[in-house]
């Protein structure tokens, strides 16, 4: 589903505000180099494909993109389909923002996740119906398909509860993430972060089919769990391939940002 991002594709079919800002909007990879202005459009375009993509529904959730000394996020209570590049708000890593909107009420974990993870290049949070139905059995997802360790582990693993909004949440987050690049909210919802939005976006996609397969499995019995050795060797598998396609995109010229497919 993820590949209908690919770098040279524009988000056809999703409504964009008739303004003077109408142009395609694009899900840059990391290796392109990106401008202000073309960050904002991602983040809007990403939160739009959230939408349509049936992650999230309404104004819940929120994206973000690693920009200078903060990030670039999409602001508190406004439809996706009506934001502009303008209401896309800075907040530096001090806490202090500017724009004309007030940034998503979860600034707090975009901020901590950028702090305490390097390789973060941008955030996705949502209220996706799998994700939030296994996050409201607060219980983390064990190795029941080997693409969990897509995620960077053997598990993804499910915060502690806390208010929406609260530094306890974002500490709570960051706890979870620990050797990940997804958790799970109690009762709330998902989190992702990849190293720029479509790879963000991507991850969203993969997490929430992960959480519609454990459930439908769980209704007919307690699935069969892969061994830490098994998982291991995935991993090892994953790197290998990420390798494998570095090197065959870069003797292709080909499409950046690939490598960890299978
Ligand atoms: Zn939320």
């Amino acid at each position: 589903m993820g590949r209908a991002f690919g770098s040279s594709q524009s988000l056809a079919g999703i409504p964009t505000p008739m303004s003077s800002e109408h142009r395609p909007v694009r899900l840059l990879a990391a290796e392109q180099s990106s401008t202000e202005d073309e960050l904002r459009l991602g983040v809007i375009a990403a939160a739009r494909a959230m939408n349509a993509l049936g992650l999230n529904r309404g104004t819940a959730g929120n994206v973000s993109a690693r920009w200078r000394d903060g990030f670039l996020v999409t602001p508190t209570g406004m439809a996706y389909d009506e934001t502009l590049p303008d209401n896309i708000v800075f907040v530096r890593n001090d806490g202090s923002w500017c724009g004309a909107r007030r940034p998503s009420s979860e600034w707090r974990f975009h901020r901590d996740i950028y702090e305490a993870r390097e390789e973060a290049g941008a955030i996705l949070h949502a209220h996706s119906s799998f994700a939030t139905t296994l996050a409201c059995l607060r219980s983390g997802i064990p190795p029941f398909h080997y693409m969990i360790a897509r995620f960077g582990g053997g598990s993804i693993r499910c915060a502690d509860y806390a208010t929406f909004g609260t530094q306890e949440l974002s500490r709570n987050a960051v706890a979870a993430l620990e050797g990940r690049c997804a958790c799970l909210l109690a009762n709330h919802g998902m989190l992702v972060f990849g190293r720029d939005l479509r790879q963000a976006l991507d991850l969203a996609v993969e997490l929430e089919t992960l959480c519609e397969q454990y459930w439908r499995a769980r209704q007919i019995d307690e699935p069969v769990l892969l061994a830490d050795a098994e998982i291991c060797r995935v991993l090892e598998r994953f790197a290998d391939y990420g390798q494998q396609e570095t090197a065959r995109a870069d003797s292709d010229q080909g499409s950046p940002g690939r490598a960890e497919r299978r």
